[in-house]
């Protein structure tokens, strides 16, 4: 029987390459992970009692696309109390399938197929598969190490074409933990005001921050064109119970919404009930685990330092990039080799754009001690 093959687009795209030395971690006995993306805590008791409470309670059906309603304004409450965003919880924010599903259905309500995507590099892998199903081209600004991976805004501005449409910035960014100056976001939404460009502001580690203040983007101007992301995986440890949401103006919410009906219809009603929890209860757990991110950042930059292989020290999020350009390789073929010799996992630079091509990110995420070994045997595999 004649079958048509899947789509050109996704038979072209590759797979995160973070995922791919991931699953042969899996298959190595004993491998240090510093890979992973996840926070190494498990959710807060009362946010777990609070889910096993809805369940009793009968909190099994769908709730609005765009989520409960008294989940949104506890978020609403959230925005103006960490990001200083004002926000009308009925039309101004949906919940999604996690910080990515969220962004995802905004990405997909603002562009048409062959727009441009303004990403950076180095940059969070799911940009990159976000534009081949929406059939958008993605044009990636640098943010060196020199430059503490930064974007440097004439840049971005020299790479805004007739088709582009959406300008994405992360901050904090993964993978470098960098978290910019709000001179370096006002700058860059005055590349959009100018272009008339849209920006997602992927703001998913705004509560991990451990140096100096945090400004969100979208505070920085008066304009309708920003539109920000934000989860509780990472604040709260809640990976597996994917939500997250996104705030901006009603008419790009609204679209989201539509794409967020097509493909997920609401995001667990479960997991929004322990959302809520999570915003009500006490949050010390989101300090303390902040603290101990920096912490081991502490730990994992003198290290480092002392080696010589510290690219720059990251303020946010629970990332580090290492220098690993004396392996001569590059950072893919070094972290199989990591991995198979010494027994440690990294996420190779090359799953995050050309920039980071000779680096490798080291998670944050991961005990004191599995840190400290981890990067002692990193250093053993560059022979220092
Ligand atoms: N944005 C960035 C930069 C991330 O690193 C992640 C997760 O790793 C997310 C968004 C989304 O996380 P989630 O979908 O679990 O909320």
């Amino acid at each position: 029987m004649l079958l048509n093959p899947v789509s050109r687009a996704v038979q072209e795209a590759a797979h995160s390459g973070i995922r791919e030395i991931g699953n042969q971690a899996l298959r190595t006995p004993g491998a240090i992970r510093l890979e992973v993306g996840q926070p190494n805590f498990p959710t807060p008791d009362h946010i777990v009692a609070a889910a096993k409470r809805a369940m009793d309670e009968g909190w099994t059906g769908y709730t609005a696309t765009a989520g409960l309603l008294s989940l949104r304004e506890r978020i609403s409450a959230k925005l103006s109390r960490v990001n200083g965003i004002d926000s009308d919880p009925e039309t101004e924010i949906t919940i999604g399938p996690g910080g990515v599903g969220a962004i995802a259905a905004v990405m997909a309500a603002l562009v048409e197929p062959g727009d441009e995507v303004l990403l950076p590099d180095p940059g969070w892998p799911n940009y990159r598969l976000m534009t081949v199903w929406t059939g958008t081209t993605p044009v990636y600004y640098p943010c060196s190490a020199e430059r503490g991976f930064e974007p440097e805004p004439e840049q971005v501005g020299a790479l805004v074409g007739p088709r582009t449409r959406v300008l994405m910035v992360n901050s904090p960014n993964n993978p470098t933990g960098a978290v910019y100056r709000a001179e370096v976001q006002r700058a860059l939404l005055d590349i959009a005001e100018r272009h008339g460009l849209w920006v997602i502001s992927d703001e998913c580690y705004d509560e991990l921050v451990f140096d100096g203040t945090f400004t969100s983007l979208a505070t920085l101007t008066q304009s309708d064109r920003v539109i920000s992301g934000y989860t509780f995986s990472k604040s709260y440890s809640m990976t597996g119970w994917r939500i997250g949401y996104a705030v901006g103006p009603a008419n790009v919410i609204d679209g989201a919404v539509k794409i967020l009906e097509s493909n997920s219809s609401c995001v667990s009603t479960i997991s929004q009930k322990a959302a809520e929890a999570a915003l009500d209860g006490p949050q010390a757990c989101v300090a303390e685990m902040r603290d101990a991110y920096r912490r081991r950042r502490d730990l994992a930059c003198a290290q480092l330092g002392e080696l010589g292989l510290l690219l720059a020290r990251p303020s946010g999020a629970f990332y580090v990039m290492a220098d690993v350009s004396a392996a001569g390789a590059d950072s893919r073929d070094f972290a199989f080799r990591l991995l198979e010799e010494q027994r440690v996992a990294v996420a190779p630079g090359t799953a995050f754009g050309e920039i980071p091509a000779r680096a490798v990110r080291i998670s944050l995420a991961s005990s004191d001690e599995d840190l400290a070994e981890g990067i002692a045997r990193l250093a053993t595999a560059l022979g220092r």
